[in-house]
């Protein structure tokens, strides 16, 4: 059983956070406008305290969106904007599945669009850090499901034997001196990101854990490389490893 996994355009994620960002202005308006006459029974100036304070916060995100976009059609951004754009985003993200629901957009789709968007962002910002300061995380369904070896806490127990691409990973990362880890979940990436304490990440995974792990770890730069499953998901994935060496060497100070 192959999967295949179609070119992610950053378009629709951007298509899909702009209705969004309509869509809650029109229902804040909506809110406040039929909460008027029970909120000036207790102050007159309450109403237009609170309005005020709704302008304030749907400015905000706006900037915020306008900054992801300014950073897509490559105009510098401020780096409270970038702040202000993954606010957006976190806030923003239910909705536009929400909406992609509604218009049967799938949602991996989504996700493979925020994962571009993402990496474009994290790439113009030309992020580089010493090779020591990088780490490779991939997900435990890239090893062979039948490998007797126990790498999660131990990568170095891994035989190199050529039956996954944990060796050839784990030789590729040890040849340009970066960190590589492999986490079972969500729970021990972070730990292992609280432990080596990385300052940018390549993470290998599927669209919803790197789209979980992307949002998590901000403000700490991610590049997402989507895994191949041809045996379906979590068993047996595999990655283009041509597209995670040339990660390594954007994010690398050579
Ligand atoms: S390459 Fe390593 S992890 Fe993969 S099957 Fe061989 S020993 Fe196990």
């Amino acid at each position: 059983m192959f999967e295949v996994v179609s070119r992610p355009r950053k378009r629709l994620f951007l298509a899909l956070i702009l209705s969004s960002l309509l869509l809650a202005c029109l229902s804040t308006y909506g809110i406040w406008k039929v909460s008027i006459p029970g909120l000036s029974n207790i102050s007159a100036y309450l109403p237009f305290l609170l309005g005020m304070l709704l302008v304030a916060v749907a400015l905000a995100i706006t900037a915020g969106v306008a900054g992801i976009i300014l950073a897509i059609i490559g105009w510098p951004t401020l780096g409270v904007f970038q702040g202000l754009a993954w606010s957006a985003i976190n806030l923003l993200f239910p909705l536009a599945i929400m909406l992609g629901k509604i218009f049967d957009i799938e949602k991996e789709r989504i996700e493979r669009s925020f994962i571009e968007v993402s990496n474009h962002l994290v790439k113009q910002k030309r992020v580089r850090v010493k090779p020591e300061q990088l780490l490779i995380l991939t997900p435990h369904c890239i090893q062979l499901d039948t490998c007797p070896h126990k790498i999660t806490r131990q990568i170095g127990n891994c035989k190199k034997c050529g039956q996954c691409q944990v060796g050839e990973i784990l030789t590729l990362t040890e040849s340009m001196g970066v960190h590589f880890a492999i986490a079972t979940g969500g729970t021990l990436a972070r730990q292992v990101i609280k432990q080596l304490r990385p300052k940018a990440v390549l993470a290998i995974a599927c669209e919803r854990d790197l789209t979980s792990g992307i949002q998590d770890v901000f403000p700490l730069p991610v590049i997402g490389v989507l895994n191949q499953r041809p045996f379906g998901p979590c068993c047996n994935t595999r990655v283009d490893i041509a597209e995670v060496k040339r990660a390594i060497e954007q994010f690398i100070q050579v």
